[in-house]
């Protein structure tokens, strides 16, 4: 029986429609499951109040137990830290508001836009630079996605279109192929790119339905994961990765440096040679947006210079994230200065 229950999680539905995700939203179980002192649950609670906690249980299950300091516990776990106010951290750091020629598209660099798929994502990251972004007033309802598609059909300039959020893969596989085949239809657009955390947190909803829909596309697929710590990798997600690449899926991944999960040179080059294990290229590496709320988790800029530096030492070229940050009004990613 306990095989069976084993196999039946490894499988992926065959069309992912959201109900099995298996999500923990209350911190107190959150902290009951991995034995941590009941004594920090009101922090637990205040912080999730503006930004609800939400943790997928198959990530939950990596969380070393008893560990207050754990890397990827860091990640979800909300605490008083984020209540407070610090300059220089606020509410729309990227000036997001100003890019958007039609609610959902996100416009800031040449030949590629945002869609913004849905507001949701499975997992809340804590550090998140949309935590208070007015989704909203963006969202994709039927008619918005409408106007989207009309406007990218006539911008014959934009090749590429990258499908954001929240996480656009917490949508259904049929949702996801109608917006899909809308896509295909516009000449112009040459590349489908997906930024995603769920083949890292929720390998399970990479189904079968979505590896057939992007492996048939006229649209060639890249597919950008979001893990951190190399200790998000587990046996799951490395199987979910070779089924995408299997799919003819290019397989990047980006990272942002966090104080207190990835701020450390041996970590980040475990995350790169973990990473090419499973068949991903490290592509970024994020200085984090000034995000109200997500301040403890600042890495300040020299600090950052000397990591990569003692990266570049320790790893082969092609297993180096640039390190970058995102700029309001930049034409593209910010190169930072690295020591050397
Ligand atoms: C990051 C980002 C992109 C993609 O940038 P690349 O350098 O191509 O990865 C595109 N549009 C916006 C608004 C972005 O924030
Ligand atoms: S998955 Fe991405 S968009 Fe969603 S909370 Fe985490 S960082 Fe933010």
């Amino acid at each position: 029986m306990k095989e069976r229950a084993i196999i039946a999680q490894t499988l992926p539905p065959s069309d992912w429609d959201g109900s099995a995700a298996d999500i923990i939203t209350d911190p107190a179980e959150l902290l009951r499951l991995l034995e941590l002192d009941p004594a920090s649950l009101p922090a637990a609670l205040a912080a999730a109040r503006d930004f609800p906690l939400k943790v997928p249980r198959s990530y939950a299950r990596r969380i070393r137990p008893g560990d207050p300091f754990d890397p990827l516990l860091h990640q979800v776990l909300s605490r008083a830290e984020e209540l407070e106010q610090v300059p220089g951290f606020n509410e729309d750091p990227l000036e997001e508001a100003d890019h958007t020629p039609v609610p959902g598209i996100l416009h800031k660099y040449q030949g590629r836009v945002l869609l913004m798929v849905t507001g949701a994502c499975a997992v809340h990251c804590r550090y998140c630079f949309r935590r208070h972004f007015p989704y909203n007033e963006h969202m994709p309802t039927r008619e918005r996605l409408g106007a989207a598609l009309e406007w990218l059909a006539g911008q014959s300039d934009i090749s590429e279109v990258i499908l954001s959020g929240g996480d656009p893969l917490s949508v259904t596989d049929r949702r996801l192929r109608e917006l899909l085949a809308a896509l295909e239809a516009i000449p112009h657009i040459r590349r489908l790119r997906i930024h995603s955390r769920l083949p890292v947190v929720m390998p399970e909803r990479v189904s079968e339905g979505l590896l057939s829909m992007l492996a048939s596309s006229r649209l060639k697929p890249v597919m950008v994961v979001h893990a951190n710590h190399a200790a998000e990798l587990d046996q799951a997600v490395a199987e979910a990765l070779a089924a995408l690449r299997r799919s003819g899926v290019l397989l990047l991944n980006q990272s942002v440096l966090l104080r207190g999960v990835n701020d450390d040179a041996g970590q980040l080059a475990a995350l790169s040679e973990r990473l090419f294990e499973v068949g991903v290229l490290p592509y970024y590496l994020h200085q984090l947006d000034r995000v109200a709320g997500a301040a403890h988790f600042a890495v300040s800029d020299a600090r950052a210079a000397l990591l990569m530096t003692e990266l570049h030492r320790r790893l082969p070229g092609y297993l180096l994230p640039r390190l970058v940050r995102e700029e309001p009004g930049a034409a593209g990613k910010t190169a930072l200065p690295v020591s050397g």
